[in-house]
């Protein structure tokens, strides 16, 4: 048994002698998810071999966010950390704990990259955040800087759109309850990308493979050396940004719940499976069809998902990823 007691938590920090951005790099945030952590600590022995040399600015390694989901090899320890990710006076869980001290340590950042892997077989992707506003939801003015950085982690394929989304779904869920049960509920899809935006800075979450692909930590290490030699605090060649005409650029625009334990669906999806309209993507409990509403491809079908809970989502093609305002 994992004694959370017997836990502490770890950061460690370069700060070279010039100026330059605050950078701060996380791995393990879901403890299952380990090719961050491999990543980050083959670049910190570069460092610390002097084969690398923070120059400018600094960078904060977190090679394991969540040490009680990673001692365990779970996504979670008590609860999903990307969730509800808010500093709480009187901590209930192992995870509140956690974002006692990251919240505090995030905000003293102005860029996160933040590595995971995920589940099924399919390339790497990034999710970036929105574009430029002064909504309510998710205010947000570095989306020029944000991009600029996603199209030189060295993947080619882009998600935005994701809280906007997963907010809709929670509006219909709660229609009729009072805007202070909604900001509850809303501020429950705050994860570590959208506290740094909270906090004035700007984030990626970069989704490096399958937790078990060989491949992942060298695209994290990859990531990880592109945006320290972009953001320029350590020498070396500058990452190319990935061709436009080369991306693949993917927007959440739908989220459906699962209504009924008995809803199902009508065979193994994986995330980025291509749907066209009037595809049948599972059963509703009563025998009514579920399909596909448009063009487009499928992300995050969750099998085990719990009644009123995201089923899946749903994206198009997304236009213009360097127009920055929405
Ligand atoms: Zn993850």
């Amino acid at each position: 048994m994992t004694n959370p007691h017997a836990l502490q938590f770890k950061s460690i920090n370069y700060t070279g002698l010039a100026q330059g951005p605050r950078l701060i790099i996380t791995g393990a945030v879901h403890g299952n998810e380990t090719c961050g952590t491999k990543a980050i600590l083959k670049v910190m022995q570069e460092i610390d071999d002097g084969k690398l040399l923070v120059r400018a600015g600094s960078v904060t390694f977190v090679p394991v966010t969540n040490p009680l989901a990673y001692q365990l090899q779970r996504r979670s320890g008590d609860r999903n950390l990307n969730r509800n990710l808010f500093p709480k006076p009187d901590p209930q869980d192992f995870e509140d704990r956690i974002a006692n001290w990251l919240c505090p340590l995030l905000a003293q950042h102005d860029v996160l990259l933040d590595l995971h892997s995920f589940n099924a077989q399919s390339q790497p992707f990034v999710m970036v955040g929105p574009r430029n506003n002064d909504g309510a939801l998710q205010p947000f003015r570095h989306a020029e800087k944000e991009r600029a950085l996603a199209r030189r982690l060295g993947v080619s394929r882009f998600v935005d759109g994701w809280l906007a989304t997963y907010g809709q779904g929670v509006q219909r869920r709660m229609q009729g309850s009072d805007a202070a049960q909604l900001e509850t509920v809303l501020r429950y899809g705050f994860g570590t990308t959208e506290t740094m935006r909270a906090s004035g800075g700007y984030a990626l979450t970069l989704e490096c493979g399958q937790h078990a692909d060989p491949a992942a930590p060298g695209v994290a290490y990859q990531a990880i050396i592109n945006t320290l030699t972009f953001l320029g605090l350590i020498d070396g060649p500058q990452p190319e940004p990935i061709p436009l005409a080369e991306m693949e650029y993917l927007s959440m625009v739908a989220v459906h719940d699962k209504l009924a334990p008995g809803d199902q669906f009508s065979r193994t999806w994986s995330s980025f499976d291509a749907l066209a309209k009037g595809d049948v993507i599972g059963t509703r409990a009563d025998g009514t069809p579920v399909t596909a509403e448009f063009d487009g491809k499928i992300l995050f079908p969750d099998v085990k998902a719990a009644p009123n809970n995201e089923w899946y989502y749903m994206t198009r093609p997304g236009t213009d990823f360097e127009r920055i305002t929405e």
